[in-house]
């Protein structure tokens, strides 16, 4: 019986490395043959993770290029936004996600569904563990000549007692536990056993955290509870539902325009979504969730909420492999994630091989370079000397709409900056303090974290590694790309990236605001719509289009499925 090789990899496993792990090689040594013999030539590009910057990495390249190799423990893309919509049943899970292998298709390249543990970056090894037949973990290491590091983040616990009495949205495992437990809970509460106290905490919902993810879902919790309820639990009423949202700041969805989180607040309060501003979780208990408010007149005041769900959406961290690499390496200085240069390379990275995108990275910070540099190019155009620079107020404001256009993370800082401007504009000293200016800048720099944690930020690095990667193939012919003896071959072929802040959007149930570069605007049913249309549009594929819109229709004439299994 002829032997029929299942993949080109792992054929001829030697073992290697600071661990002495079998490497995997990426092709089948086999001259007869000439399309691998022609693959032996490619450079080999290992991408981890499947997610929003992986993929339009996957989808920018051209085939053929590079031997791809993408390593993931999903095997699926998921489209994060729409992912509350899924924990109601307003969407079925399956019309968020797109099976990874098609895409990888595209580019001729391979899937593993494995797990990246580590990286020896001075041998290029990758080491990936996956869990065989056995149910045990296997380790090898994948060799590469371009590494990129997609893994994402994983939730922000802030140190809170209890995490395991929450759920969390991250995943479409974690939307099918919620849609389970949401529906648990209804059935519970019409058990003629079940007291009327025991009633009311499993019906009630709190989410943690105030931002888009919590807001969004909260909204949808609240649309399935006013919209299918009275029809299939009749037993229910209304006024037994509560339906919470914690936020630690003073106003929810606080990185939109404040008319936008003033609307949504307004909006929730009309939909008797309960906002609990100024409010710390300190312990999460399996029946109540223990918090700290800060009352009006500045007391803190220790409060208890009985609850029969919790949502944790606080933010996100660092995922276990980052913060491993980060350890390893110079010059990443950065909590929160890993830190790349402009050309998206990841700082400290010995051969200049690695980059990193989307939620696991951080560009590192030159917003204080770029005002910089704008108020010595104005100096320059009027003929004076930046030390001794004199700008009035109305010139600021333009520097400051440059630059909070470049860096929409640097909001606050520029406000700072805007009222030392006001000032020496009152003082009239017709001469502006460099060194104090300075002091500002540094402080933006080290303040900012990151750009933001969003799929528009992974989608666009993503993009432009790609087009990158095309460019650098092109460049380079068949010769092993960034080594020393070639330079800064990245800065030679093509420009640093750039993030473009298109806007930000966000479901508040039945109504949507919109935030696009300073003009917000938030509405009704036609809201919803053209909030649903920019979704739709960016929907991964024809697929999953006609996926959405069955579910959409399917909803407006049968109502959602209110089941659990
Ligand atoms: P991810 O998309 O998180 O993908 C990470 C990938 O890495 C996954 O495939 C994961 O399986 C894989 N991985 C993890 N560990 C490893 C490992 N060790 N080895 C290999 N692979 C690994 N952003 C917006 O812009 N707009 C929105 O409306 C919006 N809504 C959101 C709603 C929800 C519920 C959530 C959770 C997020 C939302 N976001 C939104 C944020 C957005 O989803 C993220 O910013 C985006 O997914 C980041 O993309 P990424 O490629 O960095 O990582």
């Amino acid at each position: 019986v002829e032997s029929i090789p299942v993949s080109d990899l792992a054929l001829h496993p030697r073992r290697g490395g600071p661990k002495n792990l079998p490497i995997i090689e990426y092709f089948i040594d086999d001259d007869d043959c000439p399309e691998k013999k022609e693959q032996k030539h490619k450079p080999k590009l290992v991408i981890l993770g499947t997610g929003w910057g992986s993929v339009a990495l996957l989808k920018g390249l051209n085939r053929d290029e590079y031997h791809v190799t993408v390593v993931s423990p999903s095997n699926y893309f998921l489209f994060t936004p729409m992912l509350p919509s899924a924990t109601v049943g307003t969407l079925e899970l399956r019309s968020l996600v797109e099976p990874v292998r098609r895409i990888v298709h595209r580019v001729g390249g391979h899937f593993l569904k494995a797990k990246a543990e580590d990286v020896e970056f001075s041998e290029k090894l990758v080491e990936v563990s996956a869990i065989g037949p056995d149910g045990k973990p296997q380790h090898f290491y994948l060799p590469y000549d371009k590494l990129v590091l997609g893994v994402g983040s994983t939730t922000n616990p802030h140190g809170v007692k209890g995490l395991e009495n929450c759920h969390f949205l991250k995943d479409i495992t974690d939307a099918r536990l919620i849609r389970n437990t949401v529906i648990r809970n209804l059935e519970l509460a019409c058990l003629p056993t079940t007291s009327d106290e025991e009633r009311r905490r499993l019906l009630s919902f709190v989410v943690s955290g105030g931002g888009p993810t919590g807001v969004e879902f909260a909204a949808e919790l609240y649309d399935m509870l006013n919209e299918d309820l009275t029809r299939y639990f009749p037993k229910i009423l209304r006024c037994e539902i509560s339906v919470h949202v914690i936020q630690s700041r003073s106003h929810i969805l606080n990185t939109y325009d404040e008319a936008l989180s003033k609307y949504a607040e307004e909006r929730f309060a009309h939909d008797q979504v309960g906002v609990l501003t100024n409010s710390r979780v300190k312990e999460v208990r399996p029946d109540s969730i223990l918090f700290s408010q800060k009352d009006e007149n500045g007391k803190i005041v220790e409060k208890e909420l009985p609850m029969g769900f919790c949502l944790w959406s606080t933010g996100v961290s660092q995922a276990e492999v980052s913060q491993r690499l980060a350890k390893k390496l110079d010059g990443q200085n950065n909590k929160h994630a890993l830190e790349t240069d402009t050309h998206l390379r990841l700082v400290g990275a010995p051969l200049g091989d690695v980059y990193a995108i989307g939620d696991c990275s951080t560009v590192q910070n030159n917003v204080s370079d770029h005002i910089v540099s704008f108020l010595r190019t104005m100096a320059w155009e009027k003929g004076k000397d930046p030390e001794t620079l004199h700008i009035h107020y109305n010139e600021w404001r333009q520097v400051a709409r440059r630059v909070k256009a470049r860096f929409p993370q640097a909001a606050n800082h520029l406000r700072r900056l805007d009222n030392l401007f006001q000032q020496y504009d009152k003082d009239e000293s017709g001469t502006l303090d460099f060194g104090e200016l300075r002091e500002l800048l540094r402080q933006i720099d080290s303040k900012l974290t990151s750009l933001p944690a969003t799929a528009q930020r992974a989608h666009q690095q993503g993009q432009y590694l790609g087009r990158k990667f095309n460019k650098l193939a092109q460049a380079a012919p068949g010769m092993r790309m960034n080594e020393v003896d070639y330079g800064d071959l990245d800065d030679a072929v093509y420009k640093p990236f750039e993030y473009r802040h298109m806007g930000s959007l966000a479901y508040i149930g039945n109504a949507a605001i919109f935030d696009f570069n300073g003009m917000s605007f938030s509405g009704g049913l036609l809201a919803v719509y053209l909030w649903r249309s920019i979704y739709f549009a960016q929907s991964v594929s024809f697929r999953t289009r006609v996926l959405l819109a069955m579910d959409w229709g399917k909803r407006a004439m049968f109502g959602r499925d209110m089941m659990n299994f």
